[in-house]
């Protein structure tokens, strides 16, 4: 059996000299030996297959014929959580390609028909039901109820607040969508909403590698906020801002839409003084970056050119290629929102910003990696109570969900988990 799009990847791959830096915090930005690891199937598992290494190795062994695509290898692929980390780890190092190896690797076993019951499940129910869950007995718009928004497209608005799925099953995301579109009534944004037209950002489909139904999503979305009329989506959840500003366009989708997540928003009504956040809040916090906020949400960045190689291995491009460093994502607006809030104390954790550690939903859920995946999120809520906060604030549905889930098993240990917006919106003290 033959895979072309891995064969095209064996030079990247065979670039991995297995240093391991993609397992631990890059040393420059090393504050705590007790949290230093940062692959959350690494940290569990404990094997080298486990890490951006081991998956390009069976990838490239794949590719040659040396082993067979079968359940065992499946196994392992799908454990990744896709937080791109390793990617940020090895681009300190040298250009590297990690994310785009485990997620072609993760593709063809899809094809091959080896992908986990569950995340097929999850990509049949968005195909059939336009969410993940599989939910037809509450519509996209009931989080909206009796707010009184502007229906798009039908209704204009230049912005265009998305609320994503989790807004459709899970109280807590529902009542900070509501609050979003609060705030932005508040702060005279001329905003809409899709209401019951609302679909999938595709992010589960991409988790579970099933490219070509990614694709067919996206551009179902793309072209319904084209048909909207507006100039800005704006995300309450974060891991809809990184599908939707970065992973469309790498996959072929271009929207031509401004997307900004809430707190890019919200920090721009801060600063201009629309929004005041008048009342002070006595609290103790910190920030988790959700993966697909922070460095998965770098912006696209289009690249033609050629490929060298020198000594039959390290890699070059000319002209040279924009380095995918992860900075670029949304960092600092949510520690703008932090900082402008009175009273609070933030302090911030040992793994931050583009190294930041995976909360372990990503990657798509199933039964079989659910210790692993929980076990990220307690190493997180852990980390939040080194630092000495009592509030872990983030902003995407998915982490908050998550760290929700840890907490039920953490007893003392446990942390209060806030989104952002909600924060923000206790602290502009309106109703
Ligand atoms: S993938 Fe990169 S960081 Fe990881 S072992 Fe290989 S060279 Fe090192
Ligand atoms: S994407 Fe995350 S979970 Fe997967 S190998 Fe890389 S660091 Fe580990």
């Amino acid at each position: 059996m033959s895979y072309p799009e891995l064969k095209a990847l064996e030079g990247d791959i065979s670039t991995c000299f297995r240093c391991s830096l993609c397992k631990m915090v890059p040393l420059p930005v090393f504050k705590s030996r007790e949290f230093a690891d940062i692959c959350p199937i690494n940290s569990h598992y404990m094997f080298h297959s486990y890490s951006a290494s081991g998956l390009g190795y069976m990838a490239l062994a794949l590719s040659e014929g040396r082993i067979p695509a079968d359940k065992a290898l499946a196994d392992i692929v799908f454990s990744c959580r896709t937080c791109g980390y390793c990617d940020m780890a090895c681009n300190f190092i040298m250009e590297s390609k990690r994310n785009e190896i485990n997620m072609t690797l993760r593709e063809t076993l899809v094809r091959e028909g080896l992908a986990p019951d569950e995340y097929k499940k999850t990509v049949q129910n968005i195909k059939n039901t336009g969410n993940p869950a599989g939910l037809t007995n509450i519509k996209a718009g009931d989080w909206a109820y009796g707010l009184d928004l502007k229906k798009l497209p039908e209704q204009k608005a230049s912005v265009l607040l998305y609320a994503g799925c989790l807004a459709r099953y899970d109280k807590k995301a529902m009542l900070s969508a509501r609050q979003m579109a609060k705030l932005l009534i508040y702060s005279g944004v001329d905003v809409g909403i899709l209401g019951d037209d609302e679909k999938c950002c595709g992010l589960p489909a991409h988790w579970a590698g099933f490219k070509d139904d990614f694709k067919g999503m996206a551009s179902v979305n793309a072209d319904l906020f084209k048909k909207a009329g507006i100039e800005t989506i704006v995300t309450v959840c974060g891991a809809c801002l990184g599908t939707i500003k970065a992973k469309y366009p790498k996959y072929g989708v271009k929207t031509g839409i401004e997307v900004l997540h809430a707190t890019e928003l919200l920090e721009r009504l801060i600063k201009s003084k629309k929004l005041k956040l008048r009342k002070p809040l006595n609290l103790k916090v910190t920030y988790h970056d959700p993966c697909y906020l922070g460095r998965q949400s770098e912006p696209f960045a289009e690249w033609k050119g050629e490929e060298k190689t020198v000594f039959g291995q390290m890699k070059y491009t000319v002209p040279p290629r924009e380095i995918n460093y992860g900075t670029k994502g949304v960092f600092d607006p949510p520690r703008t929102i932090l900082k402008s809030i009175k009273g609070l104390t933030f302090n911030e954790m040992y793994r931050i910003r583009e190294y930041s550690h995976c909360c372990g939903a990503g990657g798509g859920y199933a039964q079989a990696y659910e210790d692993m995946s929980l076990k990220a999120a307690k190493e997180r809520i852990k980390e939040a109570r080194h630092v000495g906060a009592d509030f872990m604030i983030t902003s995407c549905s998915h982490c908050k969900a998550q760290f929700e889930k840890a907490n039920a098993s953490m007893k003392s240990e446990a942390v209060n988990v806030l989104d952002i917006i909600d924060l923000a919106f206790q602290a502009a003290d309106i109703n």
